[in-house]
């Protein structure tokens, strides 16, 4: 709304965010919350006696704009050792305030006014709103269920003279869909000789099932050279709301984020960039993440096995998509609301990452919950 001093939005159709929204509805319900993606559980009681630690020793003042350069070390050692590539740490990474302030920063340092940006959907909500404050164009690609895979002939057909960055998130939310190593060759083909950024969110990096690999693509030698990939902690440290992320580009390229990155937050979190330092040098802290979620899938799957609701195959990330069709006609956000409201358990409804194309009928389910709580969502899930 406009007032004398409080012109009109820059985002005037933008309200809450699902996730916001959710969380708040399922406290209001006492519903269970497998809406927004956190862990109802606590992360390593270490890592709280570490970062403890270094708040007690002194470590209270700012950081180095770009990162404590502890920190920035023990990840391109650890990104060496995973993905094979080399980045710089003095030039080539840069630590910011949870992956949602890296791309917000690359976006911010690439996408000039008119700018388009190929974005699949459905597409985490972070990353349009940004695209369209800095006046770019998202120009969208549809991922289409059940199997969500990208069809290259269609990124083909939206790549215009005017593309200048172009968005992959693998593993995928909302869907657990990933990119297989086939893709990121077609990717680097469809790039080929062209100037497209490509912005990598691989938050879920760690979160990979059933054996697969996680295709970084700082992992393709091609790819890495135009590539800014976004990672957080609090995915893999059960720290959601710790809020520590990075993003690691060429240096050229990452000079350009710390232009931003600067004016943004200046730095991060020092205590927390200590205590992740740490952590990150000790391999078993994320080494058995995937199965720990794998089993919490399964588990869940198993749960709702006798109930009408079909599961979409989850190949990465902490969330389920189910479909509903069996049991409701209705659109999924007012699915999504009858499921809290009369059923008691909250979930995300997919036209949310939605922008171009119809929803099918399906939620998203976060399953980074206690076993109970997971129980205890399967038998309401089963009684619907
Ligand atoms: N990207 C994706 C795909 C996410 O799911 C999330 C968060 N949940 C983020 C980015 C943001 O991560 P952070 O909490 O570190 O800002
Ligand atoms: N990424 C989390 C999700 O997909 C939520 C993050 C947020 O609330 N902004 O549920």
């Amino acid at each position: 709304m406009e007032s004398a001093v409080c012109p009109g939005s820059r985002l005037p159709d933008v309200g809450v965010s699902i996730f916001a929204t959710m969380s708040r509805l399922a406290n209001e319900y006492g519903a269970l919350n497998l809406s927004q993606g956190f862990p109802d559980f606590d992360c390593d009681p270490d890592l709280v006696a570490t970062i403890h630690r270094h708040m007690l020793a002194g470590h209270n003042q700012y950081a180095p704009m770009p990162g404590l350069p502890a920190l920035r070390g023990a990840l391109c050692a650890k990104i060496a050792r995973l993905y094979g590539a080399d980045y710089d740490p003095a030039a080539e990474i840069t630590i910011t305030s949870g992956a949602t302030e890296a791309l917000f920063d690359v976006i911010t340092a690439f996408v000039h006014p008119g700018d388009e940006v190929i974005v699949f959907e459905p597409a985490y909500d972070a990353y349009v709103l940004v695209i369209r404050l800095n006046g770019g164009i998202p120009r969208f690609v549809t991922l289409a269920a059940p199997d969500y895979a990208i069809d290259w002939n269609a990124v083909r057909s939206a790549l215009t003279p005017r593309t200048r960055m172009l968005i992959v998130n693998s593993p995928h939310n909302p869907t657990g869909a990933v990119l297989s190593a086939r893709d990121l060759d077609e990717l680097a083909n469809v790039l080929d000789g062209g100037p497209v950024i490509v912005l990598a969110d691989e938050v879920y990096e760690h979160i990979v099932f059933d054996g697969g690999r996680h295709e970084s693509v700082a992992r393709h030698p091609a790819l890495r050279e135009r590539s800014c990939v976004v990672s957080s902690f609090g995915k893999t440290y059960h720290t959601t709301g710790w809020k520590v992320g990075y993003v690691t580009a060429p240096a050229l390229l990452s000079a350009e984020i710390q232009r931003i990155h600067q004016f943004v937050t200046f730095a991060t979190n020092t205590p927390a960039q200590m205590a992740f330092a740490e952590f990150t040098e000790r391999r078993d802290r994320y080494d058995d993440l995937a199965a720990f979620y794998q089993a919490k899938r399964d588990r869940f799957l198993r749960l709702i096995e006798g109930s009408r609701f079909v599961p979409v195959h989850c190949r990465g990330t902490y969330f389920q998509i189910l479909e509903y069709s069996a049991i409701s006609g209705a659109a999924d956000a007012e699915f999504a609301m009858t499921l809290l409201q009369d059923h008691g358990v909250a979930s995300i409804p997919t036209s949310a990452f939605l922008y171009n194309s119809d929803a099918p009928r399906v939620l998203r389910f976060c399953f980074a919950k206690k076993d109970e709580t997971l129980e205890r969502a399967a038998e309401r899930l089963r009684r619907v």
